[in-house]
Parts: C-alpha cells; sequence; structure tokens
C-alpha cells in the first residue's frame, strides 16, 4: 500500500515522539494527537516540516472527528492510524481511585476505540487503510499492580482481533504491539517496576518496528508482535 498520511495519537512524548520523528525522517506526513500544545509544538519543530499538531483529546469524539475532517480536507486521505495514547498507574487496585480506573479505561481503551471507529468509514470507502495499536504485555497476561491498565490492554487486544475479521474484506490490515517496558516518562515516572529492572527497550525501537511494519506488503499481515527487553523475557 502506498502510504503517505499517518494520524499518530499520544504522539507529544515518549513512544509516540519517537515514532512521529522516525516517520517524519523516512518522508510520511505524521498528524499527531496529543491534549498538551507546548509538547505539541516542539515535536512539530523537529519534524522538518512533516509533523502536524492537533490538540485532540482521544476520549473527545468531537475533537477526533473535526481533525480527520481537517487533514482529509487539507491533507488528502489518512492511510494509517496509530492507536498509541495512553496514561498508566500502577497500584494495588483495592487500593486505585475509581476516577482513575475511569480514566485510565477511557484513554487506553474507549479512546482507541473511538479513533478507529470515526477513522473506519473513511478507509473502508478507499478499500484499504492501516491501523496498528500500541497496547502492552500487560494485554497479553496478568501483571500484578495492573488491574485496570491490563484490562485496558487487553481490550484493545479483543477489540483488534475482532475488528480485523470484520474489516478484512475491505482491505484494512491491522496489528497490535505488545511492548514491555519501553524507558518514556510514563515508565520512569509511574511504574513501580522501573527500580527492579536495568535494561529495558527504548522508545526509538518501537518507532522502528512501526516503520517496519509500514514497509511491508499488504500480502504480509503481523497480527501482534510483542517485544521485550532481554530480562522480562519469560
Ligand atoms: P508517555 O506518558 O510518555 O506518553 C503518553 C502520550 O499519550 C503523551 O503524548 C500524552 O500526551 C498522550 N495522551 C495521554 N492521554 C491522552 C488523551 N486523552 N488524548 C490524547 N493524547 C493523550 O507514555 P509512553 O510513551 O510510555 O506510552 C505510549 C503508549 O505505549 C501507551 O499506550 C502505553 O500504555 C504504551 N506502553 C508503554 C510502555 C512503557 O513501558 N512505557 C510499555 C507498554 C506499552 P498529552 O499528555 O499531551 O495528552
Amino acid at each position: 500500500m502506498n502510504i503517505k498520511n499517518i494520524v499518530l495519537t499520544g504522539a507529544s512524548r515518549g513512544i509516540g515522539e519517537s515514532i512521529a520523528i522516525k516517520l517524519a525522517e523516512n518522508g510520511f506526513n505524521v498528524f499527531g494527537f496529543a491534549r498538551n500544545s507546548d509538547r505539541l509544538n516542539s515535536l512539530v519543530k523537529k519534524g522538518q516540516g512533516r509533523i502536524f499538531a492537533y490538540q485532540v483529546d482521544v476520549t473527545k469524539p468531537d475533537q477526533i472527528r473535526k481533525a480527520y475532517e481537517e487533514i482529509e480536507t487539507n491533507h488528502g486521505p489518512i492511510d494509517v492510524l496509530i492507536n498509541n495514547a495512553g496514561i498508566y498507574q500502577g497500584i494495588e487496585f483495592y487500593k486505585q481511585d475509581i476516577n482513575r480506573i475511569s480514566n485510565i479505561i477511557d484513554t487506553n481503551l474507549k479512546g482507541a476505540l473511538f479513533c478507529t471507529r470515526l477513522i473506519l468509514p473513511y478507509m473502508i470507502e478507499r478499500k484499504k487503510g492501516r491501523i496498528i495499536n500500541i497496547s502492552s504485555v500487560s494485554g497479553t497476561r496478568g501483571i500484578p499492580l495492573e488491574v485496570a491498565y491490563g484490562a485496558s490492554k487487553h481490550g484493545m487486544i479483543g477489540m483488534a482481533d475482532a475488528l480485523a475479521q470484520e474489516v478484512k474484506p475491505y482491505g484494512v490490515l491491522i496489528t497490535t504491539i505488545c511492548p514491555g517496558a519501553v524507558d518514556t516518562p510514563l515508565w520512569q515516572g509511574d511504574s513501580p517496576y522501573h527500580g527492579d529492572i536495568n535494561e529495558v527497550t527504548k522508545p526509538e525501537e518501537i518507532a522502528e518496528c512501526v516503520f517496519y511494519l509500514l514497509n511491508q506488503s499488504d500480502r504480509t499481515i503481523f497480527k501482534r508482535i510483542i517485544l521485550f527487553p532481554r530480562n522480562e523475557w519469560h
């Protein structure tokens, strides 16, 4: 598939920032969604004219819809959606604030569902498109202190597995990447595990994985890719 325009959620820092820079350096147009406009603007400066900032909260369908319409009008068809926006809290579930549980599900799961639902009519009409989800190893197995987070990331995989079958006849391909620990502000700041392991995946390595996927032909479908740092591989 000939790919030009890519929507990337959670573009303003961490894994999203690395993906945005890698893709822009390689000639793709990246339309980055996030809430913090200062961080988005500094990302745009690193994008050599190929990164465009959209202040979009993925929990707000109206904001997503408006951004898609603007991109399609001003830049042409959106070829790829990367659902990367996410928040995290590592905590015993019985202590977790109810509102925080809602925020995690709203951002990580409902945000991905909304962004995907609203892009699909465009992709189905053109009979092509790719969707890449950044889930987590927490979406593939249970990890203590990650009950709500893990539920949201299991949900992304459930979404992807069901949807992939629905949209296969329309030429829309879906891949889910499940990283282990990645050295980003999320992991440095909020993970109870970051003191335990001294070797982590770099955000640039996730960006390499995304770039690799985008370079594969439509005949090759990667359903799920799991990326562990070596010492988490068990
Ligand atoms: P960061 O906290 O470093 O970055 C998260 C990004 O998501 C920011 O750009 C943030 O921007 C954006 N974001 C958060 N909430 C929203 C929202 N409501 N609407 C739009 N954007 C939002 O996290 P990482 O880079 O580490 O994580 C990226 C993804 O990778 C997440 O889905 C995470 O769960 C997943 N992941 C991370 C791992 C890790 O160890 N770091 C391991 C496995 C998976 P802003 O605040 O400006 O909105």
